[in-house]
């Protein structure tokens, strides 16, 4: 029998650790879906792409980003900075609180090819108020009732909480405002999560993390400012996180500019401890710019820090889609997921990355983005792919 479909991807090194899989392949796309080609059939398809040589994943998702470009001045434009990297999903770390994410979805989430979802900052107005002077956290300011018909309205795209933990940002608060966000997301249903900000926190990393629930995000998770994620000779990772991650919590590199320190990560790794997520914390000053980037920059500084091509992939597509509730749909070559696709050269090129302690480490291995596929559709392709 032979099976037709619209575009076939031809040949590439496929790697979609959500179905455990690893190897020469073919993608064949349908419409706007992935469709199976069991061993052994023929394949026919109105364009053919010869993907020999090049690795073919599923459509990266950003777990960490700041796309709120109309309503902040930090956030980046979802299609323009996204899609020419590979990135398929984003997910918005709380841009917009309750004043404002109306205006979000109405200027960036129904136009962008992107697909968006987001975490509501529990401060009212979100990040608008950056850079100049950062969001207030009085935790009587945190609307609840607001909150929960956003959480209504916008089910399919409003997936959880956010709020920065900063001692800068909450001042004599303490982990007041942590502890506020975490009732209003148990009084909003049981799949809010809460993604916590965590550099220089106020008080010990263990009070701060022990407020987490299974499922909730510690991000930022190898940051170097204050207290961090190690015990205090530095060598291992503390007893409080370990445990945090036997019981669900999740952790994730968000690494911005500069909010990873090769040193902790280093150490982290060593024990063994690995991110559940890699992202980027994107934003409009970090963009393009060798600090961030983009994502493919960010998996290909934790693939020379060791951790496996495998696993970085996975912290990148499997992981993220399960935490938004897009298991098997997005993240994933499966037959019948959504055709989001991504290419990537995987170069061996020496590239020189500092973090704001001035560590330095050379890439050799450097995922360099050749074609981008969003709902079937080639939104990006370089000229030399
Ligand atoms: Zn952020």
């Amino acid at each position: 029998m032979t099976i037709r479909g619209d575009l076939l991807i031809h040949g590439g090194n496929v790697i979609d650790p959500g179905r455990d899989f690893s190897g020469k392949a073919d993608v064949l796309i349908q419409g706007n879906r992935i469709v199976d080609v069991p061993q052994g059939e023929t394949v026919e398809a109105e364009k053919v792409i010869d993907a020999t040589g090049y690795l073919v994943l599923p459509g990266l998702i950003d777990y960490h980003t700041h796309v709120f470009y109309s309503g902040t001045a930090i956030g980046v434009h979802p299609d323009s900075a996204l899609l020419p990297q590979g990135v398929t999903t984003a997910i918005d770390q709380g841009s917009a609180g309750v004043t404002n994410f109306d205006s979000f979805i109405k200027t960036v989430v129904n136009h962008s090819q992107v697909r968006i979802f987001a975490h509501l900052h529990a401060s009212p107005a979100g990040l608008a108020t950056l850079t100049r002077c950062l969001e207030p956290v009085d935790p009587k300011m945190f609307d609840l009732e607001s909150m929960r018909s956003l959480f209504e309205k916008y089910d399919r795209q409003l997936v959880g909480l956010k709020i920065r933990q900063s001692r800068e940002i909450v001042g004599e608060w303490g982990l007041a405002p942590l502890e506020a966000t975490v009732q209003m997301a148990d009084k909003l249903g049981s799949k809010v999560r809460v993604v916590v900000h965590t550099t220089n926190p106020p008080g010990a990393v263990e009070d701060l993390v022990s407020l987490l629930r299974s499922g909730d995000v510690f991000t930022h998770v190898y940051q170097g400012k204050g207290n961090n994620i190690l015990t205090n000779d530095g060598k291992k990772v503390c007893k409080a996180i370990q445990d945090a991650r036997s019981r669900g919590v999740l952790f994730d590199t968000a690494d911005g500019r500069g909010h990873y320190a090769f040193s902790v990560a280093r150490a982290a790794l060593a024990n063994g401890f690995e991110p559940d997520i890699i992202s980027t914390d994107l934003v409009r000053g970090s963009l393009f710019e060798r600090s961030v980037f983009g994502l493919p920059l960010i998996m290909s500084k934790y693939l020379s820090l060791g951790i496996s091509l495998q696993n970085v992939i996975k912290a990148c597509t499997s992981t993220p889609a399960s935490l938004i509730g897009m298991n098997g749909k997005i993240g994933t070559l499966a037959s019948n997921a959504y055709a989001d696709i991504a290419v990537f050269q995987l170069k061996e090129m020496p590239l020189l990355l500092q973090d704001v302690f001035g560590e330095v480490i050379t890439c050799s291995q450097v995922f360099v983005p050749r074609m981008t596929v969003v709902n079937g559709r080639v939104v990006y392709r370089s000229l030399e792919f």
